[in-house]
């Protein structure tokens, strides 16, 4: 089954590295304890949270809960892959920005709509289905590689 995840209104940016990392990962604002519990439940999705209470009550709820430790997203990818056993592969699969599907697009189709540099310097593009940001392996991708890379190996006892 797919691991989908819920996140809290303090990880936002949370949400996106693990969207990097093509989880279907869900970030709301201004939702009640009691929301996002039934949305988990409803949706099979893992709750992200540093809230100990709203932790607690999705644990009694029968909902999956994770409380989060780290410092730092770095740590915090961490944590939730040590704790989940779940992979950290960064891939042109969700957008980061919505979550929506990325799609490979031929870059004929998107010669209008990218920097002329950038279409000259680029093979491949991909297309978000939501939002329709366009995406390609650009200088920021090396940036995610060595920092999801150090979220696989920095030591687990956080
Ligand atoms: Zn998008």
């Amino acid at each position: 089954m797919e691991t989908k995840f819920l996140l809290d209104s303090m990880f936002g940016s949370l949400a996106r590295w693990l969207r990097i990392c093509g989880y279907n990962a869900e970030y709301i604002k201004n939702i009640q304890d009691d929301e996002i519990i039934q949305k988990s439940l409803a949706e099979k999705r893992i709750i992200l949270t540093r809230d100990k209470l709203l932790y607690k009550k999705a644990i009694k709820a029968g909902a999956h809960a994770l409380q989060i430790e780290g410092g730092n997203d770095v740590e915090r990818l961490s944590f939730i892959s040590k704790k989940l056993g779940i992979s950290l592969e960064p891939e042109q699969s969700r957008c980061p920005v919505c979550g929506g599907i990325l799609k490979y697009t031929e870059k004929d189709f998107l010669k209008d709509r990218i920097p002329k540099m950038t279409y000259e310097h680029y093979n491949d593009f991909w297309v978000c289905d939501s939002c329709g940001k366009i995406y390609w392996k650009g200088s920021h991708w090396n940036n995610i590689l060595k920092m999801v890379n150090e979220a696989s190996t920095i030591r687990t006892d956080i």
